[in-house]
């Protein structure tokens, strides 16, 4: 061998040295330990900025974030998805047919991020205002070829030990014996009560349970603890722990309220959504290692914003239309003294009372009323093909700033943890 071989063998040897001791440091120095992934359900760009002009105009928290990217979200099998597929996208990196659960279209299991942070020993929890077999919140923790498999789902969230976990309804819990849906008369709560769990059912007792495992199923109503009480609830139980936390924060509403094209509803659940993300990010701000994320599964409505100067038409929303709608009387006599209370608006015109009067359903008539005077159009009552955002804050958020797809995210968290390569 020359000499000149012999230069070029000890730099390429010298090189890969170099090149290997970054990535031993790489893989020794993760940029965070923790991530909070907050998930809007059919909250696209448009609803984002309706919320925040329904406010007044200032960014909402989720926008003052630093780094923002859009989000594409087909499914293997359509190019609208549903949450299940987009769950799962989410969750595993990985496509798969609308109505699947963390499985691949030929019904592989799938691992999730959530259970790939489990077993590096992170506290684990799961929060959404679904039910917890609500298919955004399963595709986490549980595996099945149809969402509908609610019996099956609930089992495995239960199974799944997930150290916090915080929805609506007891009913998948419960055997029908004791009121609940369940046939094969398991008591996941009483199962769960036994594994160490804290069971609460209402906001107050959702502050005061004790135990280092949490379980809550709640009820609609006054009883129930906001996104945000749920949040923190959650971090108080999680922040204990010295290998970091993974955390999922679902607001299911804003996609229910889409579909009902119901613009006093989509702006409510997206400002409660927003407060929940600002809990998060007191939550990071106190901690160096923190990444909190915000994204949305896909939209819902095809919203679009006509004029954003006459969403301010919205500013005094206190009720969604369907909670609006049932305060009417009988004669629906009281239309402008309703709408002014619970709509913030004082100015009907007799035509707009008539409409609401004459309308066979008064929840669609106030919906509709108010996308006009706010310059709102919906083009679907189902989910649209638009890309959603997705904001960051933290160690690794400029890896989320830019165009990417929805099977990209978990995988990003995964590189920002230090507990690539995720499974393909
Ligand atoms: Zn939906």
């Amino acid at each position: 061998m020359s000499t000149a071989h012999h230069k070029r063998a000890l730099c390429l040897i010298l090189t890969s040295l170099v090149l290997l001791g970054f990535a031993v440091c790489a893989r020794a120095a993760p940029l965070a330990d923790s991530v909070i992934l907050l998930i809007g359900d059919g909250m696209g760009s448009a609803q984002v900025r309706l919320a925040r002009e329904a406010a007044g105009g200032a960014p909402l928290a989720m926008e003052r974030m630093p780094y923002s990217g859009l989000i594409t979200t087909h499914s293997a099998d359509r190019p609208v998805t549903d949450s299940a597929a987009a769950g799962t996208a989410l969750a595993t990196g990985h496509k798969t047919n609308n109505g699947m659960i963390s499985v691949a279209p030929d019904e592989r299991v799938l691992r999730t991020i959530l259970e790939l942070c489990r077993d590096r020993g992170k506290s684990t929890g799961i929060i959404t205002t679904d039910a917890l077999h609500g298919a955004t919140p399963a595709s986490f923790a549980a595996h099945a070829p149809s969402r509908g498999m609610r019996s099956e789902i609930a089992l495995q969230l239960a199974e799944s030990r997930v150290p916090v976990m915080l929805g609506f309804w007891k009913g998948w819990f419960l055997p029908d014996s004791e009121g609940g849906e369940r046939a094969d008369g398991k008591h996941l709560i009483a199962d769960l009560r036994r594994a160490g769990y804290g069971a609460a059912f209402t906001k107050e007792e959702l502050s005061n349970v004790t135990g280092q495992r949490l379980l809550g199923l709640f009820d609609d109503g006054p009883e129930a603890p906001t996104l945000a009480d749920m949040t923190l609830a959650a971090l108080g139980r999680l922040r204990t722990d010295r290998d970091g936390l993974f955390l999922i924060v679902e607001a299911a509403r804003i996609d229910w309220k889409c579909h009902h094209n119901d613009p006093a509803g989509a702006v409510l659940d997206t400002w409660e959504f927003d407060r929940a993300v600002a809990a998060a990010l007191d939550y990071a701000r106190g901690r160096g290692r923190t990444l909190v994320l915000v994204t949305a599964d896909h939209e819902t409505g095809g919203l679009s914003i006509e004029e954003p100067g006459r969403v301010k038409a919205l500013a005094g929303i206190k009720a969604p239309a369907a909670d609006i709608a049932e305060k009417l009387n009988a004669d629906r006599s009281n239309v402008a003294e309703v709408l002014a209370e619970y709509a913030g608006v004082h100015d009907l015109t007799p035509d707009e009372i008539a409409a609401v009067k004459g309308a066979e359903h008064a929840a669609d008539a106030v919906s509709m009323l108010l996308n006009q005077r706010a310059g709102l159009f919906w083009s679907t009552k189902g989910h649209s093909d638009t890309r959603v955002p997705v904001f960051a804050y933290g160690p690794g958020a400029e890896r989320f700033a830019g165009e990417m797809d929805n099977t990209d995210i978990p995988k990003r968290i995964a590189e920002v943890l230090g507990i690539g390569p995720f499974p393909r």
